[in-house]
């Protein structure tokens, strides 16, 4: 227990709750929807679902059921070698459910179905097409499993009329085997987003790191190069928080200063945006910087 790091003062803050933010939730009552934002309790929420001036609602919704195939040693998702059956209505009901939700941005998620034929990607898909029918306005990302690396499921979900794909690399290169389940690699992770920008090019790639797992800064910025060279337009980069006493510990909790200059050095390379900082989170205001920074 000595050995566990204080929580430093800028991770201690308040969650500032946007005006947006009760309507969402008001709405969000009645429906079976799993979003992350609440499950996982994101300190983002207010901002998130508060959308801000340029009305820009962001929600994260988990699809595929709450039991993963994998265990990586950052996440608290329950691992189970055989989750329940898909719910084959889900792709429906989650969209009747998001057109009742005054939603600008939506970011589909899921556990790794490692179970599944075709690892879930049809199902990632067809729900993509039942949200895009009945809100054809809507902005959504798929934030994906690496899907083994498989062209086939990469190929499904990027041509299922998205507007963002994002799979996460989570960690440098060099701590991939400690921080992620065996089945995940860096190489693999980075193929998954060429692939996709491959079948199809119009679509907006993005990835996330955490920091505070042991990485050096020029682990980081290695990572950042390899990002750029392989054309992955955005970048996230978070603090990595201890979920329980079974999992990685913390190393470091990195100043907001050192996430403004990782920010920096994104924008200076090029990133079309790099959102950085203690309490980021891969979709944290996705709306907004989609809006803000790629459409406009
Ligand atoms: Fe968690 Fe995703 Fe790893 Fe599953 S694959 S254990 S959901 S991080
Ligand atoms: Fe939800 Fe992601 Fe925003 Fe957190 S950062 S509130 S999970 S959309």
């Amino acid at each position: 227990k000595g050995d566990r790091l204080r929580l430093p003062p800028w991770l201690k803050t308040e969650i500032p709750m946007g005006k947006n933010y009760a309507k969402l939730k008001d709405t969000l009552k009645g429906l079976k929807l799993n979003t992350v934002c609440e499950e996982a309790k994101c300190p983002n929420i207010g901002e998130c679902w508060g959308g801000g001036e340029n009305q820009t609602a962001t929600a994260t919704i988990m699809i595929m059921g709450d039991q993963c195939t994998r265990g990586c040693r950052f996440c608290s998702v329950k691992t189970n070698k055989a989750p329940p059956k898909l719910d084959p209505m889900e792709p429906i009901n989650t969209a009747k459910a998001i057109s009742e939700w005054k939603l600008h941005y939506v970011v589909l998620t899921s556990v790794d179905r490692d179970d599944l034929p075709d690892q879930g990607s049809n199902h990632f898909a067809e729900t993509v097409r039942e949200i895009k029918k009945l809100n054809p306005q809507l902005y959504i990302e798929c934030l994906t499993p690496d899907f083994r690396g498989d062209d086939k499921c990469i190929e499904t979900v990027a041509m299922s009329g998205i507007n963002v794909f994002a799979h996460n690399v989570e960690t440098v290169e060099r701590l991939q085997w400690l921080v992620r389940d065996p089945r995940a690699n860096y190489k693999q992770s980075i193929g998954v987003l060429v692939k996709a920008k491959q079948f199809n090019p119009n679509m907006i790639t993005k990835t996330s790191l955490m920091l505070g797992l042991g990485e050096t800064d020029d682990d980081v910025l290695k990572t950042m190069e390899d990002l750029r060279k392989n054309n992955v337009d955005c970048l996230t980069f978070g603090q990595y928080m201890q979920p329980t006493k079974r999992h990685l510990k913390v190393t470091e909790f990195v100043t907001p200063e050192k996430f403004q200059y990782w920010k920096e050095m994104g924008d200076k390379m090029g990133f079309l945006y790099t959102a950085s900082g203690p309490l980021v989170r891969s979709s944290y205001k996705a709306g907004e910087f989609f809006i803000t920074n790629i459409l406009n």
